[in-house]
């Protein structure tokens, strides 16, 4: 597999991801898609709003704003606990979170064959996080484990202290305490607060559910790993409302749809699984994570939780407002119970880009491909002319705009027909279409397959149909 700097460095080089500002240095953990990256992205976004809401009648979208009142905050409780564990290496002045020194702690007694000790450090370690209070807990497993500093090798450590991930911001010109708001940590909080305004508007009972994609930020100050861990970036969630007693149902159904959505995506199964949590929030009943083997190891990609009836309940008690339901079936009134889904977009992108990724020795050259699925490619086609004369661009123009109706396509008449199939390659374009002197003559066009780089002859105007059928097939 890939290691994460040849993603990024292939990602940059060709317009997938830049750092933000780049010519002032970067700003940490802040990324701009470019011109591929953001046809990816879109095409991402655009298969999980027809899975989840197009495909689904009792699910309906919605698009609220970043900023929002400010008691929102409060009452989901990020202004309390919305904290990561931090601990400083007093030498090199560098950050760390304390669970993930501990995480990575435990893996390198695994790999060692130190099991036993593994066990007990793991077990302290879930007590720790299931604690009152989480970072003196986690501040002595450091201490007694003699945990060193990633950077600097030395021991040397500040106390754990939590940390508020949340970003400040401050409405009309007076910077007052009273006008303080935050820019919002997940998307789901606007889902629950127009709860009531979309189950009327939209008509829909219980179950139903609400989806929306948008941004979120998080002060996030281990972030090491490119779009992994951001600042700002996107989420696509989910937020289904069941009567109370249903959502374990509820949960394991929606758990096995998300996972199949990755495997539809065309990630590969065995890069997958399953991930149950070390502490469930304390106002959930159930929560597991899928994750994705990246280069940097196992890591969250998705979170299925069952989050009880606590949003609904928390917004109703700090609104005064009535978040209640009426079950027109059972007749019973209740704050119905929420099973939500979460996927982060850019962490996805990061996922399709890691597994579409291979070298493969060709013809004794090494061609660097991108798989990616053929609905997820930036560019689903190129045309060539085979050579810039006897009509062929004109007729390869003609192909290129029949099929911009329906594809992102590029035109390509550069080079080397060869090297014009790898620039393909590196850029994932599942199909290249070429016109060549047989066109004229008998209307048909080569069509050479990314992935088999097998080609067949075909009629020009069969070219769209062709595509469209190997998309979803
Ligand atoms: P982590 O443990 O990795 O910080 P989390 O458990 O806090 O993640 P959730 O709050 O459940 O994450 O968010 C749901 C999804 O949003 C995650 O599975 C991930 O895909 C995405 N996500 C969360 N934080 C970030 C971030 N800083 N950058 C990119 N994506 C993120």
């Amino acid at each position: 597999m890939a290691d994460l700097d040849t993603i990024v460095s292939l990602s940059k080089r060709r317009g997938f991801l830049f750092p933000s500002s780049e010519i002032y240095g970067g700003l940490g953990a802040v990324y701009d898609y470019g011109p591929l990256g953001v046809e990816l992205k879109r095409n991402v976004r655009e298969r999980w709003w027809n899975a989840m809401v197009r495909e689904h009648d009792n699910v309906v979208g919605i698009d609220a704003a970043i900023l929002m009142h400010p008691t929102v905050w409060k009452a989901s409780g990020h202004v309390d606990a919305f904290s990561d564990p931090l601990i400083d290496d007093k030498a090199s002045k560098r950050r760390y979170r304390a669970d993930q020194l501990i995480e990575g702690h435990i893996e390198k007694l695994r790999k060692k064959g130190k099991d036993e000790q593994a066990d007990a450090v793991y077990d302290r370690f879930v007590e720790a996080l299931n604690a009152d209070e989480p970072a003196p807990a986690l501040g002595a497993i450091i201490q007694d484990e003699e945990i060193r500093s990633p950077d600097s090798g030395a021991f040397d450590w500040t106390e754990v202290r939590q940390f508020n991930l949340m970003f400040e911001t401050a409405t009309g010109a007076l910077a007052e305490e009273a006008n303080k708001i935050y820019l919002r940590p997940e998307t789901a909080q606007g889902i629950f607060v127009h709860f009531k305004d979309v189950a009327e508007t939209a008509r829909q009972q219980v179950p139903f559910g609400i989806a929306q994609i948008g941004k979120a930020f998080r002060n996030e100050i281990v972030a090491r790993q490119f779009i992994f861990r951001m600042r700002e970036f996107e989420q696509m969630e989910m937020q289904y409302f069941v009567a109370p007693g249903s959502q374990m149902e509820a949960y394991e159904a929606w758990a096995e749809t998300r996972m199949q959505w990755h495997a539809n995506n065309g990630i590969r199964t065995e890069k997958l699984r399953w991930h149950d949590h070390e502490k469930l929030a304390h106002y959930a009943d159930a929560a597991k994570d899928v994750q994705y083997e990246f280069p940097f190891g196992w890591n969250e990609i998705e979170g299925i939780h069952s989050r009880t009836d606590y949003d609904l309940s928390r917004h109703q008690e700090y609104s005064g407002k009535k978040l209640e339901y009426f079950d027109q079936a059972s007749r019973e009134r209740y704050i119905p119970y929420v099973v939500e889904t979460s996927v982060g977009l850019d962490r996805t992108i990061l996922m399709v880009l890691c597994d579409a990724y291979r070298e493969e020795e060709v013809d004794g050259d090494t061609r660097t491909v991108l798989k990616f699925h053929p609905a997820l490619a930036p560019f689903t086609a190129a045309v060539f002319p085979l050579v810039k004369k006897d009509g062929m661009p004109e007729r390869a123009h003609e192909i290129e705009a029949d099929l911009r109706k329906q594809f992102n396509v590029m035109y390509d008449e550069s080079g080397a027909v060869g090297r014009r199939y790898r620039r393909q390659d590196e850029i994932g374009t599942p199909f290249c279409i070429t016109v060549d002197g047989d066109t004229g003559e008998d209307g048909t066009v080569t069509v050479r397959e990314r992935d088999s780089m097998e080609q067949d002859r075909i009629p020009a105007e069969n070219v769209r149909r062709y595509i469209e059928d190997r998309i979803e097939g």
